[in-house]
């Protein structure tokens, strides 16, 4: 049983507070740390920050803090909930706020008891984190699915000063055997890149940005990819390594139009895209370059670009739903009718809390769409997504590059995963899109 729960703020990777949870059992004491984007969707589960600008800029939490320690702690002790049933427990935390969108307690607050639950019921029954995680998921267990790291090498967007309009451009190895050797070749990779972009753009072109990415102030998608095929050419991984992107759209989404000059103010708003001509340069890239996966290329409510897109590409390459889906089982469901997507970004922190998060996976599943669990731009020590990704057969993993130890946490806890289960790991690979059937 639970004999205490407490929160207090600590701060995430950029700087910034966030909840920090311990909740105590006779098992010991078991902490999460919620994580936060920037380029976060609009149809997201409230984030509850105080909004008082006289101290962290507004982005205190000590609300969300009061609303652990004053409210659901006492309420979550005297229910004496069992931790390893974790969808009460989560029924209970979304009852106590009452509302769809978490906006009375704050996202943050119930997802912080949530992971924390899941890590008590683990050591309750005595079983690593991601077994426990693939217990309540439903996943097989004959042998578990390490993911494919998706290893955000190269910074844009909003999570990047420079010109550069897509946020995240990725290295997939799929050709790796092992899930440690696909994390070495994007190490390889990075630091070829590293050394390239400061030989072509100077010095500071080697500086990183949030996710631990080389952000060089370039302007086109196609200097970025080129720049990145070098690296990998160099390390000597020709042909074996795949490309994806995050385009985070709606970042740049204004008045029906997309504007990839969206860092400048005066941008020329004749040389806004429509979706088509977006669109068409997502065919042209794709035929360029062996890129396998693209997320969010369109507005999180532009749905007939979304559309008109998955008719053309969707059997070539996976399309990924992160401010469109929000790991939302109801706007899910909406993807999977229309036809807009064939791929969820899981990010627990977008519906707050575990079960609904394991829902929104399960039906992306039942639909053959791919699942990839993900990290905020904002992040922390804790590692649970990494858990998460395993216990979840999920495939598939984007935390950041392989650089900045807010993002090596989690890979470097796939690693000891890894080696705790020895022959029983299988690495996704080339499956990654289809990998909890394997
Ligand atoms: P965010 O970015 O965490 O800043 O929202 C990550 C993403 O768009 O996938
Ligand atoms: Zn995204």
């Amino acid at each position: 049983a639970v004999t205490k729960l407490f929160a207090r703020y600590v701060y995430d990777s950029r700087g910034n507070p966030t909840v920090e949870v311990d909740l105590t059992t006779d098992k010991g004491l078991f902490r999460s740390i919620v994580p936060s984007g920037a380029s976060t969707g609009i149809h997201e589960a409230l984030e509850l920050r105080d909004g008082d600008k006289s101290k962290w800029l507004g982005k205190g939490v000590t609300k969300a803090i009061a609303n652990i320690n004053e409210i659901i702690a006492p309420a979550f002790v005297k229910a004496n909930l069992d931790v390893t049933n974790q969808s009460a427990v989560d029924e209970f935390l979304n009852k106590l706020d009452g509302t769809p969108n978490k906006s009375k307690l704050g996202a943050n607050a119930i997802l912080g008891v949530s992971l924390a639950t899941a890590k008590a019921a683990a050591a309750e029954k005595n079983v690593p984190l991601y077994q426990h995680l693939a217990d309540i998921s439903g996943s097989k267990q004959d042998k578990f699915v390490l993911p494919v790291p998706f290893q955000n090498v190269l910074n844009g967007g909003s999570h990047a000063g420079g010109a550069l309009a897509f946020q995240e451009f990725m290295i997939v190895p799929t050709d790796a055997p092992t899930f440690s050797e696909a994390l070495r070749m994007g190490s390889e990779v990075y630091h070829n890149l590293k050394s390239l972009t400061k030989k072509k753009y100077g010095q500071s072109a080697g500086n990183v940005g949030d996710e631990g990415g080389v952000a060089p102030d370039i302007g086109s998608p196609r200097e970025a990819l080129d720049l990145i095929m070098d690296a990998i050419d160099k390390a000597g991984y020709k042909g074996k390594i795949g490309i994806a992107l995050d385009v985070a759209s709606s970042e740049f989404f204004k008045d029906g139009k997309y504007d990839l000059d969206f860092k400048n103010p005066n941008s020329d708003e004749s040389k806004w895209l429509t979706g088509e001509q977006l669109a068409s340069l997502y065919e042209e890239l794709i035929n360029e370059y062996p890129i396998v996966s693209i997320e969010d290329p369109f507005g999180e409510d532009d749905w007939d670009a979304w559309v008109h897109f998955y008719s053309k590409v969707s059997s070539k390459i996976q399309i990924v739903g992160d401010d469109l889906t929000v790991t939302n089982p109801l706007r899910i469901k909406t993807a999977i009718e229309k036809k807009a997507a064939n791929a969820l970004l899981l990010k627990v922190n977008q519906i707050g809390s575990l079960t609904e998060s394991i829902k929104a996976a399960q039906d992306s599943f039942d639909a053959s769409w791919g699942v990839m669990v993900s990290h905020r731009s904002g992040e922390t020590e804790d590692t649970f997504i990494a858990d998460l990704s395993v216990g979840l057969r999920a495939g598939q993993i984007k935390t950041g590059a392989p650089a900045r130890s807010e993002r090596l946490a989690k890979l470097n806890q796939i690693l000891r995963i890894e080696e705790e289960l020895g022959d029983k790991a299988i690495y996704a690979g080339k499956n990654f899109h289809a990998a909890s059937q394997l």
